[in-house]
């Protein structure tokens, strides 16, 4: 294995513990891998990628971490926090809701407190543009990290939800951390997918295995995958394996609903649902859509064996939910 640098940010291994009434109700034996309790800035997958990214923007001489993001952004609030350890500045450009096509009619999160809040307290410097598609989110990024250079400023720049080739390492890494908590292997991993890094890091960890990774599509983006093979490649090249293809990808789209963070009464009712069988909570944007994904394969009959529900955090945006339930 190679040593690539780390700086420690979140607490390993995160809980991983089986889910006695849903595994009764569903009839699959249902696991649950908590990154939603990783001990830092609220938790969620993103502090994983950011120690290797942290390590990374601190080798490159930078004073400076300049990203972007949906304006609740779970990425952008560890950041701010990974940055303010570390002793970097941390500017984000965001948008409300940037889209793929069209503006997304019900939004299921509100544009302040939750992330928002969190961002303040972390001292990010959050600016705020008008709604756009996300191309339009990745030149304004462009354009805010020019402008801290112009003043001076050593910029690290860090893509959409840390998803670089080091941001999919470390959960190439975890799943050697979930392997030495458990017993046996599992069927399946659920878990719910965006950006890209999480599911790249687990499918280069699980290829040829009897593992199958499942990613839930939180953004009806239908060439997603072909983003991730590009992500991939970067990872191929740090592993000294060969890269793998788009189609490698698993990724189920059926609770995507019209667009990123859409308000879906059904993702409701699985954020209900999950509460009520196991008191555990999940976000309206990713791992509600995931566990709402995992309950229809389930009806299915989609599922079977040894089931991972990877719990990717995001419960801060909860607490700005447009609601009800
Ligand atoms: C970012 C995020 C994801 C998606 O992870 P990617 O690596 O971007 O695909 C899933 N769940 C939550 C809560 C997130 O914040």
């Amino acid at each position: 294995m190679l040593a690539t640098p780390r700086f420690p940010l979140i607490q390993t291994p995160t809980p991983l513990h089986r889910l006695g009434r849903l595994s009764n109700e569903l009839g699959v034996d249902l696991w649950i891998k908590r990154d939603d309790l990783t001990g830092f800035a609220g938790g969620g997958n993103k502090g994983r990628k950011l120690e290797y990214l942290l390590a990374d923007a601190l080798r490159s001489g930078a004073d400076t971490v300049v990203t972007c993001g949906a304006l609740q952004s779970n990425f952008i609030r560890q950041l701010g926090a990974a940055c303010a350890v570390a002793g970097l500045k941390c500017a984000a450009a965001a948008m409300a809701l940037p889209y793929l096509e069209r503006p997304v009619q019900e939004p299921a999160l509100r544009a302040t407190g939750g992330n928002v809040l969190l961002d303040e307290i972390f001292g990010v410097d959050l600016r705020i543009y008008p709604d756009g598609d996300w191309d339009d989110l990745y030149a304004r990024s462009e354009v805010l990290a020019l402008e801290c250079e112009a003043k001076g400023a050593r910029v690290y720049r860090i893509p959409v939800g840390g998803s670089s080739p080091l941001g999919a390492y470390s959960f190439y890494i975890a799943a050697q951390e979930l392997a030495a908590q458990s017993e046996e292997p599992f069927d399946a991993i659920v878990f719910a997918s965006s950006s890209g890094s999480t599911q790249v890091g687990l499918a280069y960890a699980y290829a040829g295995t009897t593992t199958q990774p499942i990613g839930i599509a939180c953004d009806p983006e239908p060439d997603i995958a072909e983003d991730f093979a590009e992500i991939g490649l970067g990872l191929a090249r740090l592993l000294h394996v060969n890269p793998m293809p788009a189609s490698a990808f698993r990724l189920d789209f059926r609770a995507v609903g019209p667009g990123y963070a859409a308000w879906s009464p059904e993702t409701n009712r699985a954020i209900v649902k999950m509460a009520r069988s196991e008191g555990i909570l999940l976000d309206p944007v990713y791992s509600g859509k995931a566990f709402e994904a995992l309950l229809s394969m389930a009806a299915d009959r989609a599922l079977s064996g040894r089931v991972l529900f990877w719990h990717t955090g995001g419960v801060p945006g909860l607490f700005a939910a447009t609601g009800p339930l």
